[in-house]
């Protein structure tokens, strides 16, 4: 096959173009969203899902990209909670 970067002929198996180091097209890494690192993010370390969208948004945009989404989610629900308290509290003072 032919580098997508380059256009230099590299092997079928090389994951790794020797020419210019960028990923071959058909790499093994398996980019889909992480489903443990999502429920970790949502429901226990959000900042899982603030870490891992930097680690992984070159090598595995789609997976960093949904991690990052449910980094949001937790922090939008984070932000609804304290709102509902102040308001409670000021309700109820
Ligand atoms: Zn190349």
């Amino acid at each position: 096959m032919y580098c997508r970067n380059c256009g230099e002929q590299i092997s079928e198996q090389a994951e790794i173009c020797i020419h210019c180091g960028v990923r071959a097209k058909n790499a093994s890494v398996e980019d889909k969203p992480n489903w443990g690192v999502n429920l970790i993010t949502l429901c226990c370390v959000p900042l899982v899902g603030l870490i891992i969208f930097f680690v992984w948004k070159n090598e595995k945009p789609v997976a960093a990209k949904s991690a990052l989404m449910f980094f949001f989610i937790n922090l939008g629900v984070i932000i609804l909670f304290y709102i509902a308290m102040l308001l409670l509290g000021l309700l109820s003072s």
